[in-house]
């Protein structure tokens, strides 16, 4: 496997992409920036697997962070994108391709009548963000700590120590004022909502911090509360859209939002957002109403070629076996890792996995929240069980807030190369920490 300290053609491109591009990356996710070491460069993927650019192969567990349902580079989708790019990439004008895919989206997901489609689950967000403030005339917005709603200014403000903050950027030149009405509050507890609060904006299955599943009447609280305090609620559906199901988690939850954010899956693997809801909010939006928002390549018609034909591909029984496997997957995965000698964790929800790891006697339970997700992720285990397992050919994400992606293409032989790998890197990891504790040392520096 691909060795990070080799000079090579991972190394060369890595040396190549940081002079080029900021960091060596277009998305700070994909730097080995929390787990050490130097990124592969991957030439291509096929199904479960990809390549690098030495030949080595992985078996792919981050599936473009959830943008990919049916594996890389599967027959029906590549055949889509062809027959699309050959009648001509992007028109400006209205095609048939766009139609065609909000109707699928709204077929499948209960109660959201009309989408608009963008290129991004950022730009879905800020654009629902953006109307819900329309709609309702009021300034205010409620998100949760440690969800991830995209990186426009207003929905960067993350989360502190379980206390509901307001107004603190996340990022350097997010200026005060874009995060003066984003209100900050933990996760997995209802919120008190004025009646300044246009909308409260939710991950309705958190997957941006781990896998933090929403505790039992969570969502229905929500429902109930913004229905009292006139607000709307927005389900940001960019990973559990069309992953949980078809109905992603409207469906899975029975609570119906007012405004969807989707992205992700429904572009197929290449760049598409969208956001929706009832017709009568949507109407709010340019040209027939006071809300703009536009786009140059908005349902471009590869991508909406793309997602239409991922979409139509999936059956509910694709879905259902896919939900199966990862639910068995994730026992199995959690069970070998504490058979070679760490604590662990592996909660699934439909096909998304998470994974929580600490040294042997770590009390590891599945996060309910930013804090409890935080406590684990910062421990420094998973940095060193993420190189073990890359060193066996088995790719993880290079940072611990982010959920394993088995899908369609992962089948049970796939999975249980991962959770033989993960055994064998569970006792290398162990050893390790074990050698590091008798040194006197807390906890090893990250490779
Ligand atoms: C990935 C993600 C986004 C942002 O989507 P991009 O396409 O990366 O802009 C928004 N919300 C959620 C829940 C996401 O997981």
């Amino acid at each position: 496997m691909a060795d990070p300290e080799a000079a090579g053609a991972n190394g060369e491109w890595f040396t190549r992409a940081r002079r080029a591009i900021p960091g060596g990356v277009d998305s700070p996710v994909r730097s080995f920036a929390s787990v050490g070491g130097v990124p592969f460069t991957v030439a291509r993927g096929e199904g479960p697997w990809v390549y690098d650019v030495e030949g080595h192969r992985y078996l792919d567990l981050v599936q473009s962070y959830g943008a990919v349902l049916l594996g890389h580079a599967h027959p029906v989708a590549v055949a889509a994108i062809r027959e699309a790019a050959a009648l001509g990439t992007s028109f400006g004008m209205p095609t048939p391709g766009e139609v065609l895919l909000a109707e699928a989206v709204c077929e499948r997901v209960p109660g959201c009548e009309q989408v608009r489609l963008v290129s991004s689950g950022t730009e879905a967000a800020m654009s629902a963000v953006r109307l819900a403030r329309g709609a309702t005339g009021r300034e205010r917005i409620v998100k949760f700590a440690g969800c991830y709603h995209g990186h426009s200014d207003g929905l960067l403000a993350a989360g502190g120590s379980g206390v509901a903050m307001l107004g603190l950027p996340g990022s350097a030149g997010v200026p005060r004022g874009a995060v003066a009405d984003t209100l900050v509050v933990p996760y997995n507890v209802v919120p008190e909502l004025g009646d300044d609060v246009a909308c409260v904006i939710v991950e309705p299955v958190a997957a941006n911090m781990n896998l933090v599943p929403p505790a039992p009447g969570f969502l229905e609280g929500l429902r109930a509360a913004c229905d009292r305090a006139g607000a709307l609620l927005v389900f940001d559906e960019v990973i559990t859209g069309f992953r949980l199901g078809p109905g992603g988690a409207t469906a899975a939850s029975g609570v119906t939002p007012d405004l969807w954010c989707f992205g992700k899956v429904i572009g197929g693997g290449l760049p598409v957002g969208a956001f929706g809801g009832r017709a009568d909010l949507l109407a709010a939006l340019a040209p027939g109403g006071p809300v703009y928002q536009a786009g140059t390549l908005s349902g471009n018609p590869l991508a909406t070629a793309a997602g239409r034909a991922v979409l139509d591909h999936v059956t509910e029984a694709d879905y259902r076996d896919l939900a199966d496997r990862a639910t068995r997957f994730a026992a199995e995965l959690e069970a070998a890792l504490v058979s070679g000698g760490l604590a662990a964790c592996c909660p699934a929800v439909g096909p998304l996995v998470g994974l929580s790891v600490g040294a042997a006697g770590a009390e590891l339970g599945v996060p309910v929240d930013y804090d409890s997700a935080r406590a684990v992720a910062g421990n420094g285990v998973y940095p060193r069980l993420f190189h073990a397992l890359l060193r066996r050919g088995v790719a993880l994400a290079p940072g611990p807030y982010e959920v394993l992606f088995p899908g369609m293409a992962h089948g049970d032989a796939e999975l249980a190369l991962a959770v033989s790998a993960a055994e064998e890197a569970a006792v290398e990891v162990a050893a390790e920490l074990d050698q590091a504790l008798g040194d006197g040392r807390e906890m090893p520096a990250v490779p």
